[in-house]
């Protein structure tokens, strides 16, 4: 084998790259033409335009991936996950065209391809099945007995699903026909088929799996198992290894089993026994069910290479080319704790909904492995998994691990696109995640908490409101807002307000100079609107480009504006704002006709009179404050209807000093 063909793309592609050329092999990328400049693109020695944007027209089309292996001489083709990946029809394309597939024969692959298939031939294995029902006929009436006699709660599950696709958990007889309705209509659409199975709802579910590795000279061993039962819609966000909790009792059924799966299928290449555990009372020997194996590398492998120190993807090219498994079952020992977070365009907040845009800033941390598709400039397509990186952590005990992957996800930079960081960084620092007492349904329970908090989002709306005044035209310095502007210079140091979006809803800061002298000392900012901000308002003020000082705590924010949005990262949260017209008129004028001082003084001299009609920039009020004078120029044009001081007057922060009327207003009076 010299020459491997990766029919992927994404991190995945890249990291199979990575080993290919570790182990002297040329690499060749397939790729959509929307893909061009994709980072597995530019990584492989050679690259293949394969068709169109949407999957079903390259990276799903068998024959054109053929043929580019043919025009390149590839000996062998790795498939990835998803896509091709478990499509025995695949299988056999490469078996006729002579190229090795790196994976099972398509015989394994059928074999475990359809869940009620699977399940059946796991229990002549003596492989424990989730009970339930798992035979041929679909009449209505027969599945709603069968929900019946299995007892509620039940989960109708797609035989052909994958992906979380297709699946209704239903908890009462009432719910049974609509939901059955539904599941059918997401297989048929998502994989033209609409055959179900019914499981019992397993009672407080974990998701533990095993990792099982055959090689065509009948050895199987297995490599530990992984815990993956933090999940959102039945799909994993975090996965470690080990599974917290696991005993060497439980772990040896577990594993027992799952290599009895293997040899029942004479199992070549990297495979995944996914298990449903009960996890009510602790991890039982007789707790803990087959539910389906994946014939395939899993996205979360990494985990089980930090704790092992095997890199999966050589193990499966050695296989591939006939070699020998390369270690023993006795060889193979647990190191440590690893845990993955799988970064994605995403939004928590929206029930996960995929997120495209360009990726203006992308800088994962330096410390612990990131397997990442992109790359900062890249764009996050919606023909694709939104998955951008997976961040992976190994310590040397659970606790390490989870607090090294909370502190690889707060220093992880990403602007221009909405994702999941922030949640994934709450979710690995959540308590009830640290101490490992969670099941499957632990995201769904606990969302809010893990959405953002007001308080930070307060932090960032007047981090938004600071960067936002230099570009709305107001000053072009930030470093020079408060001199230019100078309280005096303001309106008397009226509120100014500024209009933005936040999540799509439109808010209102208004904002003070606060006292300087002579450099500046940045605002007084308040959200009138903003849940629970504080009525006193946040002080905040630049440091330097990506430092502010929010009440008096520097932090560091990342920034990135594009047209009307600005991207905002303040520690562990982001969001997004957009000012809703750009230019000036965003910048609204005083808050009401009265003009206030915003500070202790003293009047100096009056340059006006009720009635004048006044001009934007004529000096109105001097004012001596903090041993400066300062001028009170008007900014619009306008009539003074009165003026409440007189010279040598000393006036209060927030005291009325005069009242400017529009013409018309004043005309009629
Ligand atoms: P794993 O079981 O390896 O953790 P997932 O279930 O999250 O993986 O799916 C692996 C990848 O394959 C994901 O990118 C997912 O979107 C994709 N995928 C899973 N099942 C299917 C399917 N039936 N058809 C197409 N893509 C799928
Ligand atoms: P997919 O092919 O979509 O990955 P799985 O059968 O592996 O489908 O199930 C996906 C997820 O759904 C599991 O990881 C688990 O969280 C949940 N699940 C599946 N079967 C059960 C069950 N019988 N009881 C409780 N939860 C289940
Ligand atoms: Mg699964």
């Amino acid at each position: 084998m010299q020459s491997l063909l990766i029919a992927n793309r994404g991190e995945i592609a890249c990291r199979i790259i990575r080993t290919a050329r570790r182990c002297g092999l040329r690499t060749i990328a397939v790729y959509s033409d929307v893909d061009v400049n994709a980072r597995h693109v530019l990584q492989a020695d050679t690259a293949v335009c394969i068709g169109e944007a949407a999957a079903a027209s390259s990276y799903l089309d068998i024959d054109r991936i053929i043929e580019a292996a043919r025009a390149t001489g590839a000996d062998a083709i790795h498939p990835g996950y998803g896509f091709l990946s478990e499509n025995p029809r695949f299988v056999d394309a490469c078996e006729t065209a002579g190229i090795v597939f790196v994976g099972p024969d398509s015989q394994a692959m059928r074999a475990m391809g359809l869940k009620d298939a699977a399940k059946r031939l796991m229990q002549e294995a003596g492989v424990p099945v989730v009970p339930g029902y798992h035979g041929e006929s679909q009449e209505p009436d027969l599945l709603r007995r069968e929900a019946l006699a299995i007892g509620y709660p039940v989960l109708i599950k797609a035989r052909a699903g994958g992906g979380g696709k297709g699946m209704r958990r239903v908890d009462s007889a009432e719910e049974f026909d609509a939901a059955l309705a539904a599941a059918q209509r997401e297989s048929t659409a998502s994989f033209g088929d609409a055959h179900v199975l019914i499981e019992k709802y397993v009672a407080a579910p974990r998701h533990i799996e095993v990792q099982v590795f055959g090689d065509s000279h009948g050895n199987v061993v297995h490599l530990f198992e992984r815990d993956c039962s933090l999940q959102r819609r039945h799909q994993k966000v975090i996965e470690e290894a080990p599974a917290p909790g696991m005993t060497e009792e439980v772990r040896s059924a577990m594993t027992d089993a799952a290599v009895r799966a293997a040899r029942a299928i004479d199992y070549r290449g990297a495979g995944t026994i996914e298990f449903i555990v009960d996890g009510s009372q602790g991890l039982q020997t007789d707790g803990f069910w087959f539910m389906e194996m994946n014939t395939r590398l899993q996205v979360e492998h990494p985990v089980t290479e930090a704790i092992t120190g095997v890199d999966l993807v050589e193990w499966q090219l050695r296989v591939a080319a006939g070699e020998l498994l390369p270690m023993t079952q006795s060889e193979l020992q647990i190191s440590g704790h690893s845990v993955e977070a799988r970064l994605y365009a995403e939004n928590p907040a929206s029930g996960f909904l995929p997120a495209t845009g360009t990726l203006h800033r992308f800088r994962p941390a330096e410390t612990g492995r990131v397997d990442s598709g992109v790359e900062e400039g890249d764009s996050v397509l919606p023909y694709y998994d939104p998955l951008l990186a997976k961040l992976i952590s190994h310590a040397a005990d659970r606790q390490a691990a989870f607090g090294q992957l909370a502190q690889q996800l707060a220093d992880t930079v990403v602007l221009g696109t909405i994702t999941n960081r922030e949640f994934l960084w709450k979710l690995v620092s959540h308590e009830q995640v640290r101490s490992g007492r969670f099941d499957t349904s632990f995201i769904d329970t606990e969302l809010d908490a893990l959405l953002h908090s007001e308080g930070q989002m307060h932090a960032l709306a007047v981090a938004a409101v600071e960067m936002a005044v230099p570009w709305i035209g107001l000053t072009e310095d930030a470093d020079s807002v408060a001199q230019r502007l100078g309280p005096w210079q303001l309106w008397g140091g009226a509120r100014r307000r500024i209009r933005l979006l936040l999540d799509e809803s439109l808010q209102t800061a208004e904002l003070q100079a606060l006292p300087s002298q002579g450099h500046s000392a940045g605002w007084q900012v308040r959200f009138p609107n903003l849940e629970e901000f504080p009525s006193s308002g946040i002080c905040v003020q630049a440091l330097s480009p990506d430092r502010v000082s929010v009440d008096g705590r520097s932090v560091c924010v990342h920034a990135w504006r594009v047209t009307d949005r600005l991207s905002l990262q303040l520690g562990g949260t982001s969001a997004e704002f957009r000012i809703p017209q750009a230019g000036a008129d965003a910048a609204v004028g005083p808050a009401s006709d009265a003009i206030v001082s915003p500070m202790p003084g003293r009047v100096v001299a009056v340059n006006c009179s009720a009635g004048d009609r006044v001009l934007a920039g004529q000096s109105l009020i001097v004012v001596e404050a903090m041993k400066m004078e300062q001028e009170l120029a008007c900014e619009r044009d306008g009539v003074i209807e009165s003026i409440a001081v007189r010279a040598e007057d000393q006036i209060a922060q927030g005291q009325e000093l005069l009242r400017l009327v529009a013409e018309e207003e004043s005309t009629g009076t």
